[in-house]
């Protein structure tokens, strides 16, 4: 027997949600299926924010716990690109939640366009439009405010190592120490302005050794003024650059920068500086040679923190020049124009350990 049409279904073309379900799901499977990383990182490359927050967008009103997405652009997860921003699921002690398996369990119902032509459910959230708001270094989205914005940030306000802190000479252990053993060849780079700093992705053959482990360069970035506060002192500037071992665990060298001469490193970057957020310049093969930059003296101090930006995921080796090297002021003013201030405030040590490192060569002579 024939049931006659009811006139609800109207309200709900079927065949446009199955089609749309269909090709979303199917959509989102690929991704998922070539990305087999976790939770997304909360920092990615431009494009790539801007499609996930499109599909976030998209996706508002369906299940929280199904909202995480992992995107593949140019065939690279998102763990490439730490940036100060970024950050990538580094640590394997607290940061690699395990995800749901990319697979198994029931489809989700994500797709959110499909979901949003349905009238909300009486359990659906309330209703309040919740406009995100995204870190950064001043006004609702400070760093007093990054442990509030996101559950995934919360170690920001919560941890207990976090980075930057202030060095003081008179509360250091000091004592003989490994030199740290740099390895960095010409290589390619990318120059990305992704909002929060002026970051260049770097590809080729760079890495430093230290405590048994060796580290390869993946990115390096500015802050303006320096995140370090050494004996009271900041400085205008100071370059991180983020290395990471095979087991993801990340090594941070921090190079003070002061006004004097102009930088050959930095020159280079600012040349092929993008001034549009979100935008991004490659740089002629063989450009990059980090090893421009580095101080003469290679005393560092060495202590364990954290990224100094969302998620603040602990766990992060600090290895900070004592040395500064010079940039020039117009150098510095440049950058200033784009980023006047993208420095976290120093954060509690919580009685942590800071060494500074008396460097023992081979021959035993400090
Ligand atoms: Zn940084």
């Amino acid at each position: 027997m024939r049931l006659p049409m009811k006139p609800i279904a109207r309200s709900l073309p079927p065949v446009r949600i199955t089609l749309l379900a269909l090709l979303l799901a199917g959509g989102m499977a690929a991704v998922r299926a070539a990305d087999p990383a976790p939770a997304a990182p909360a920092r990615m490359e431009g494009n790539r924010i801007d499609i996930e927050s499109q599909l976030r967008d998209a996706m508002k009103s369906g299940d929280p716990t199904k909202k995480r997405l992992n995107l593949l652009i140019d065939g690279k997860s998102g763990n490439a690109g730490l940036a100060p921003g970024a950050p990538p699921p580094i640590n394997t002690v607290d940061h690699q939640a395990p995800a749901a398996p990319a697979v198994a369990g029931p489809r989700p119902r994500e797709p959110g366009l499909v979901i949003r032509q349905q009238r909300p459910s009486a359990a659906a959230t309330p209703a309040a439009p919740h406009k995100e708001i995204q870190w950064g270094y001043e006004g609702e989205g400070a760093p007093a405010n990054w442990g509030k914005l996101k559950a995934d940030y919360a170690t920001c306000a919560s941890g207990q190592r976090q980075s930057p802190i202030h060095i003081e000479d008179n509360d250091t252990l000091k004592g003989p120490a490994e030199a740290i053993q740099f390895s960095y060849a010409p290589s390619k780079g990318t120059v990305l302005n992704n909002g929060h700093t002026i970051e260049v992705k770097v590809y080729g053959e760079n890495s430093l050794t230290v405590r048994g482990s060796t580290y390869q360069l993946v990115q390096f970035h500015f802050h303006h003024p320096s995140e370090e506060r050494i004996n009271g002192q900041g400085y205008p500037m100071v370059g991180h650059f983020v290395h990471r071992n095979e087991l993801g665990q990340l090594a941070v060298l921090a190079v003070l920068l002061e006004p004097g001469e102009p930088n050959a490193l930095i020159q280079k970057v600012w040349t092929h500086m993008p001034l549009d957020v979100n935008d991004s310049v490659r740089m002629p093969p063989d450009l990059i040679q980090v090893g421009e930059i580095l101080p003469k003296d290679q005393r560092y101090y060495q202590y364990i923190g954290s990224l100094a930006t969302p998620p603040c995921t602990e766990g992060v080796l600090w290895l900070i020049l004592k040395q500064p090297v010079s940039i020039s002021r117009e150098q510095l003013r440049l950058f200033g124009q784009l980023y006047a201030n993208n420095a976290r405030p120093v954060q509690p040590t919580h009685g942590r350990p800071v060494r500074d490192a008396v460097l023992i060569t081979p021959g035993g002579r400090p």
